[in-house]
């Protein structure tokens, strides 16, 4: 039967990068891909459109959908919407928990070709490939109670960070399987030594442990790790954490890729319906420009194609195409350095098109 992916550009540069990944979709359709493309509106362009960064027929099309390709949200122009419930990010919080994706896979994985890029030294970089799977429904994003009130004559401002035992054990799951997949490592990230709520994730870690007997299971505070990733990032294979710490760790494990502008990244739910999106966010520092780079959105569509859509084969296309694009030397502005050739985001598009028709 035939499958259903929604296309949600958003904002910033969300148009521009989500044009050249729908034109690797379009090219795996013609390659064999039983797919439907259809579009939909979300974020401060949803806001503007509809009045609501989540509207109605978007959520209805993407409960209605095999996977979500989405580009980014959010800018200036919105940051200053008093109700906070029409912000552009209510839009993605909203998807993540409509949908359950409570299972956020980022993989960090340098390119061999740009080892130079990365402001790390390439000893410590080069065959970096790590994944972090982050806790992506619950946690402090999403505990209630939330606000901020008067108290004693000032205001104070509070959030709750909670997980319940079955939300920590089915993203354990999604770790512990995925290092079966990989290095056999996995290190769950936490703050066992002063929050309740990581002593018991680390309890729940450890009652998985045994039944992945191949899966080397290790625990490390969520201040060291970010140490480590910086220091000695070779050394992780499978990262599980929280919402938040996963939130700030994908976003340093990025940097040591190169560029931000490099990382994909999947949100799963159990029937393995997923959201596909960069790392980044909408980037409106240059947006319009065509300096964005859009490899980290169409790396998004081989992880769709894998996760969501069962084709593996055309997932390795698209990644092969993209490596044989950096041998070429084809950079975007964010990945550029002496001695390669700087292109437009519809240039790179293009050239990992042509790859992928070659391959
Ligand atoms: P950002 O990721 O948009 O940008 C950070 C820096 O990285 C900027 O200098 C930007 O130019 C650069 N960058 C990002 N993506 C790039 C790409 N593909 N190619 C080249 N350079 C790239 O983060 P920010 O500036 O903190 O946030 C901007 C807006 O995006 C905010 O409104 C924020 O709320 C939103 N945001 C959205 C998401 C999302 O949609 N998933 C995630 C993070 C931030």
């Amino acid at each position: 039967m035939s499958k259903k992916i929604l296309v949600l550009p958003g904002d910033g540069i969300g148009p521009e990068i989500t044009a050249e990944a729908v034109k690797i979709l379009n090219a795996c359709r013609d390659a064999g891909l039983d797919a439907e493309l259809e579009e939909g509106l979300v974020g401060g362009a949803g806001y503007d459109a509809e009045g609501h960064p989540l509207p109605d027929a978007t959520l209805a099309k993407a409960k209605a959908a095999d996977a979500i390709l989405l580009g980014a949200v959010g800018g200036p122009k919105w940051d200053t919407l008093e109700d906070l419930s029409k912000r552009p990010e209510k839009g993605l919080l909203g998807l993540r928990k409509n949908l359950n994706l409570f299972g956020n896979l980022r993989p960090a994985l340098l390119y061999p070709q740009l080892a130079e890029a990365s402001t790390l030294r390439p000893e410590v970089v080069s065959g970096l490939d790590i994944m972090i799977v982050r806790e992506l429904t619950g946690g402090i994003y999403f505990g209630q109670p939330r606000g901020v009130e008067e108290r004693d004559g000032e205001r104070v401002g509070f959030n709750t960070y909670v997980y319940s035992e079955s939300e920590i054990e089915r993203i354990g799951r999604v770790a512990f399987e995925m290092a079966q997949k990989r290095g056999k490592r996995l290190c769950s990230v936490d703050k066992a030594n002063v929050l309740e709520v990581t002593i018991l994730w680390r309890e729940v870690m450890n009652r998985l442990a045994p039944e992945y007997p191949d899966v080397e299971l290790s625990h490390m505070y969520v201040d060291n790790a970010a140490m480590q990733l910086v220091r000695a990032p070779k050394q992780f294979d499978v990262v599980v954490t929280g919402n938040m710490f996963g939130d700030i760790l994908s976003d340093a494990a990025a940097m040591l890729t190169g560029s931000i502008g490099m990382l994909p990244s999947a949100s799963l739910n159990a029937h393995q319906q997923g959201m596909y999106e960069p790392c980044h966010g909408s980037a409106p520092d240059i947006a319009g420009q065509g300096l964005a780079n859009p490899l980290a959105t169409i790396l998004s569509v081989a992880m769709m194609l894998r996760y969501s859509l069962g084709e593996p084969a055309l997932a390795e296309r698209i990644e092969r195409a993209v490596g044989k694009v950096l041998d070429q030397g084809l950079r975007t502005a964010d990945i550029a350095y002496p001695g390669t050739r700087q292109v437009s985001t519809a240039e790179m598009g293009d050239a990992v098109l042509a790859a992928f028709a070659e391959s």
